[in-house]
């Protein structure tokens, strides 16, 4: 008798638990049907975080290492407390510099990662004598299982009502076809002395939901931004565009820039870092331009040389920054988007074009 007392009891606690996590994996995945994009600060590196209207979170990018996991955990506290995820589904790595790929292995030693992409895995890296070292830790972490992502792959994402994709439009190198209209600012392009590092070969990312689009180049630099962008426009115009490499001047040709005709640009500068004066104003050029985003002001640039207070999330220096972050929200249907400075009151509402 007591040892049946004991079965049942046992029987009873575990689907108690059992149930209890299914109600906490429930609520985890619940989604209002709304894309969301987070811009998180890691101090001039990159991080974004997407978590789509299906439930699926993907990460682009994971800030610098190291500095006492202070970029691991801003994307941590975004991920878990902001966004409500326990894991991610996809995390990718734009190049092989260290504020882009810093904290994918220290990631996954605390949440599980199901797909890694990247670029490929070259064997060296000229301009960083630490590669191989660091490399081994991606590898570890992806169990060697990274998945390579080409110019003009897509990358798989649960479907919802609405639209949704992501096309790769450059990798190492290479860009998808030049198709489309012919770019009307092909001839302002004056070429750059050849960049032989790995930023020439960030992997692009097109984001489509339903009539919105958002465009994210990683480091890409001046020539395979004219590369991809003239003659013709096989991109087209985005709603929102994110700052390529920080804002820096190398980056952000403006045939590109002019020819995206961003409504949003969204900077992903620090203190010192990006949000150059050149780059915000190729930005200030475009002509459907409504706002200017950045997630630090540029300690070196005038107040007037960069965007209002307002839309600026981190006015500190790097030793007293509170790392807020930026979230885009696009509508269920693609047709508007919100944009909020973490701590700000003022959301900033955009309808799509
Ligand atoms: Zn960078």
């Amino acid at each position: 008798m007591r040892s049946r007392l004991r079965l049942v009891l046992a029987i009873l606690s575990v689907s108690v638990l059992l149930g209890a996590g299914a109600t906490r994996r429930a609520v985890a995945d619940e989604k209002d049907g709304r894309l969301d994009i987070y811009f998180i600060d890691v101090e001039g590196g990159a991080a974004t975080l997407f978590v789509t209207p299906a439930g699926e979170s993907l990460l682009i990018d994971s800030g610098y290492p190291d500095n006492n996991g202070r970029d691991r955990d801003r994307i941590l506290h975004v991920l878990k407390d902001v966004a409500k995820r326990s894991h991610l589904d996809h995390a990718a790595v734009t190049h092989w510099h260290l504020d882009h790929f810093g904290n994918h292995a220290a990631l996954a030693s605390e949440i599980k990662i199901a797909n890694f992409w990247d670029r490929g895995i070259p064997e060296t890296l000229a301009e960083d004598p630490k590669f191989p070292e660091r490399i081994g830790n991606y590898r570890a972490a992806s169990q060697n299982k990274s998945k390579k992502l080409s110019a003009g792959d897509m990358l798989p994402l649960k479907a919802g009502t609405t639209p949704l994709s992501i096309k790769i439009v450059t990798a190492s190198g290479d860009v998808i076809p030049n198709e489309g209209a012919p770019n009307p600012f092909a001839a302002e392009h004056k070429p750059q002395a050849d960049d032989p590092t790995d930023n020439a070969k960030s992997v692009s990312f097109l984001l489509k939901f339903g009539k919105f689009s958002f465009l994210c180049c990683g480091d890409l630099t001046w020539n395979t931004e004219a590369k991809l962008m003239t003659p013709n426009n096989p991109v087209g115009q985005v709603e929102v565009f994110m700052a390529t490499h920080h804002g820096l001047n190398v980056s952000n040709n403006p045939v590109m820039v002019l020819a995206l005709d961003p409504r949003v640009v969204v900077f992903c500068n620090g203190p010192e870092k990006g949000g150059s004066a050149e780059a915000l104003g190729t930005a200030r050029r475009a002509k459907a331009l409504q706002a200017i985003f950045q997630l630090h002001r540029n300690v070196k640039l005038k107040p007037e040389e960069q965007t209002p207070p307002e839309f600026i999330a981190n006015t500190e220096p790097t030793a007293d920054c509170k790392g807020r972050f930026i979230k885009l929200s696009v509508a269920p249907k693609g047709d508007e988007y919100t944009v909020k400075v973490q701590d700000k009151e003022k959301t900033h509402t955009f309808p799509v074009r």
